[in-house]
């Protein structure tokens, strides 16, 4: 559900700069919050959904440890839990929340405690930890899945060549925005910025 990403103000200063998942995540959600984490970067209010993360975390752990493969489509895999990826070659790392492998392929699984379905910046960060784990795995991963915790509901996402080039496209466009140091556009919903951590420093917004 999240992971450490780089030192805030560390990132800047080295190159080439490696991004996380979840930077991907925020940054299709809004732009602002990665340059608030590492170009200001700033001290975030904790929301009440950030406290509550760990504690979801191992609850879905826990449940996922006693069934089976079906809500996947397989019929048997293996587990491998917070799992911590990273490729020099993408400039990317995450900590993935579970990983299914079976002999031909492996299945990135990420828990959500969200409502509404995935959004396509969940899909993004899936099909960021499917090119990680591709990578250290040498088998292809055709599909991810995100868990909806309040939902307990699977979802599967086929993921397509489109997916791949959205996370590379995404990589250099964050690394640009880090490197230059610019302010990027809010989010155009407003209804995002009501329940953001970092609201108090988008006071042009308001
Ligand atoms: S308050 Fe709105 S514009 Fe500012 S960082 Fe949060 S989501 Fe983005």
């Amino acid at each position: 559900m999240g992971e450490t990403g780089p030192e805030a103000g560390a990132a800047v200063a080295a190159a080439p700069v490696t991004v996380t998942a979840t930077d991907l995540k925020q940054w299709a959600y809004c732009p602002r919050i990665p340059f608030y984490r590492y170009v200001l970067p700033v001290r975030p209010t904790p929301t009440y959904k950030m406290r509550r993360g760990k504690d979801v975390q191992a609850a879905v752990e826990a449940l996922e440890r006693r069934r089976g493969f079906r809500a996947y489509g397989m019929r048997e895999g293996e587990r491998r839990f917070g799992l911590w990826l990273q490729s020099d070659r993408l400039g990317l790392s995450g900590k993935l929340d579970l990983l299914i492998l079976t002999p031909e392929a492996c299945y990135p699984v990420d828990f959500k405690d969200t409502e509404g379905g995935p959004r396509r910046n969940h899909r993004l960060q899936v099909a960021a930890y499917a090119l990680l784990a591709e990578e250290a795995f040498a088998r292809p991963a055709p599909d991810g899945f995100i868990y909806l915790v309040p939902e307990k509901r699977v979802v599967s996402l086929a993921l397509t060549e489109a997916d791949r080039n959205g996370v590379r496209s995404a990589i250099v466009e964050l690394r640009r925005m880090m490197e230059r140091e610019e302010l990027p556009p809010p989010t155009s919903l407003r209804s995002r910025c009501e329940v953001c951590e970092f609201r108090n420093y988008c006071g042009d917004i308001w």
